[in-house]
């Protein structure tokens, strides 16, 4: 038996986390469509997150057919929906408590990319239980995504959720690997495959987007310190996005702290052949007999 009390209010935080989550991807799904813009998309939802007593864990990802990752648009952002593949990444934290959630609408005709990451998605969290080794989940999604003849992106990785961190420890692959961690009662992760009709890797593009704070350290420049007392209070080491910030020049103000390795930033990534680039991703709780997806519709 396990001592871990999944009724805790640290679990009672992830699952309300996870309902918000799951409300406004819905509400956000329905309004990705060709013409919109992918700012009011993004504000709207971050928007809905607050609205339903939560807050933004991260700032909306709207990544376009090749870019699989760490892309926000920025403050004057005037791109538009076209035919394309379009993941959308949502994070939302209840007193840092988290759920991360990601699912791709297809506007290009490629729906068979689309049911390739949410297939492997299913059948992973299939296998989820106490003692299931980490390997073995990226096995299933390797199969899953390989029977359709598409490849994972096997630099990109599912993740444990802590308290305040995006990312902890254990990595969930998306592939076979020999390397692996038993998960266990109790543990909270991310389990995300990510399918593409190319080579099935990622490299960083120039982009840039969203931000963490790096480490706590004085800044001289007013203005700086004025985004650097922002990021500590609101964010604490949680991602954001550049148009979050308040200072009258934020992009100076970020180039200022990155500088001084206050700030760090996160590239967009994108599949490096140029091919398109499907995800699905839910957040589970593992429970004694398998694992509870805090971020499904119900
Ligand atoms: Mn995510
Ligand atoms: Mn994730």
């Amino acid at each position: 038996m396990s001592d871990v009390d999944l009724e805790s209010e640290q679990y009672e935080k992830c699952r309300e986390a996870g309902e918000i989550l799951a409300q406004v991807r819905g509400e956000v799904v329905d309004r990705v469509e060709v013409g919109a813009g992918h700012l009011a998309v993004a504000e709207y939802a971050e928007d809905r997150i607050r609205e339903l007593g939560g807050q933004p864990a991260f700032p909306v990802n709207i990544s376009i057919d090749e870019e699989a990752a760490h892309a926000t648009p920025g403050p004057d952002d005037g791109a538009t929906f076209g035919e394309e593949m379009i993941n959308l990444d949502i994070g939302v934290h209840v007193d840092g408590w988290l759920a991360d959630s990601a699912v791709t609408v297809d506007l290009s005709g490629n729906d068979d990319l689309v049911e390739a990451s949410a297939e492997a998605l299913e059948a992973a969290l299939d296998i989820v239980e106490p003692g299931v080794e980490t390997g073995e989940i990226g096995a299933v999604i390797e199969e899953v995504i390989d029977g359709y003849g598409f490849n994972p992106v096997v630099n990109l990785t599912g993740h444990g959720l802590g308290h305040w961190e995006q990312h902890t420890a254990p990595n969930i692959p998306n592939r076979a690997v020999s390397q692996s961690v038993e998960l266990s009662v109790g543990d909270v992760v991310a389990v995300e495959p990510f399918a593409t009709d190319g080579r099935g890797k990622v490299k960083e593009g120039s982009d840039e987007e969203i931000f963490a704070l790096e480490r706590e350290q004085s800044v001289r420049d007013r203005n700086a310190r004025e985004a650097l007392d922002q990021i500590t209070a609101e964010f604490r080491t949680l991602p954001f996005a550049r148009r979050w910030l308040d200072v009258s020049r934020p992009g100076m103000a970020l180039r200022r702290l990155q500088r001084n390795d206050v700030v760090h930033g996160y590239p967009v990534l994108k599949e490096e052949d140029g091919r398109l680039v499907s995800q699905k991703e839910h957040t589970v709780i593992v429970t004694p007999d398998g694992c509870e997806a805090t971020t499904r519709s119900r």
